[in-house]
């Protein structure tokens, strides 16, 4: 991860706002506005698209999402799912449990010049932790909320074996939540260690 200044932060949101409005093709059904207010507010972005997966997982996208992604996030989710029920978990093992944000990656390479499209976030969310720098750090993906379950990931145009990796992970903490709590405190933030996957 690589640190980003606050004020590129929010020279980016200053953009975001200028950014011409797509005339929303969603089906507005059961949407929490508390949730998609603190999505907003963490991507910086507006949700235009409202989607259900095949499987179930309800979506909201800044753009149009390509079904390879859709395809990506269910099947991210089966394997953890998998992997939970071997565990013996049961709580949260539902693709309707979950609620992904897919918004505007902040970049689309990392410092190696590898396609990675990620997030610019707070290193507010993780002070304390190895990755609060100060200002922003990119992540692949981020938690919003734990009840209902949902997560932020970046718009990918390939590479949708990422996406389902990605879902896969940021799920991993949702799972671990609802069904393991010690070892959710322990991973949580990855400060001390439990890098993903966390569960196999
Ligand atoms: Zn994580």
């Amino acid at each position: 991860m690589s640190p980003l200044s606050p004020l590129a932060g929010e020279a980016r949101a200053q953009w975001r706002r200028r950014a011409p409005v797509v005339q929303p093709t969603a089906r507005t059904r059961g949407a929490d506005p508390r949730l998609i207010a603190q999505a907003e507010r963490v991507a910086g972005d507006r949700f235009q698209f409202e989607t259900l997966s095949q499987r179930g997982v309800r979506v909201y996208s800044v753009g149009r999402p390509i079904p390879a992604t859709l395809r990506a996030i269910d099947g991210g989710l089966a394997e953890l799912f998998a992997v939970a029920q071997r565990r013996g978990y049961r709580q949260r093992l539902n693709y309707s449990d979950y609620t992904v944000f897919i918004g505007r990656p902040d970049r689309q390479r990392d410092s190696s010049g590898a396609y990675s499209p990620d997030i610019a976030v707070g290193a507010a969310q993780y002070r304390g932790s190895v990755y609060d720098k100060g200002g922003y750090v990119f992540a692949a993906g981020m938690v919003l909320s734990m009840e209902p379950g949902a997560f932020l990931i970046a718009e990918h145009e390939r590479d949708f074996g990422r996406v389902a990796n990605v879902a896969r992970y940021e799920g991993e903490h949702i799972v671990l939540y609802h069904n393991d709590r010690r070892l959710y405190q322990q991973t949580y933030d990855h400060s001390r260690g439990g890098s993903h996957p966390i569960i196999q």
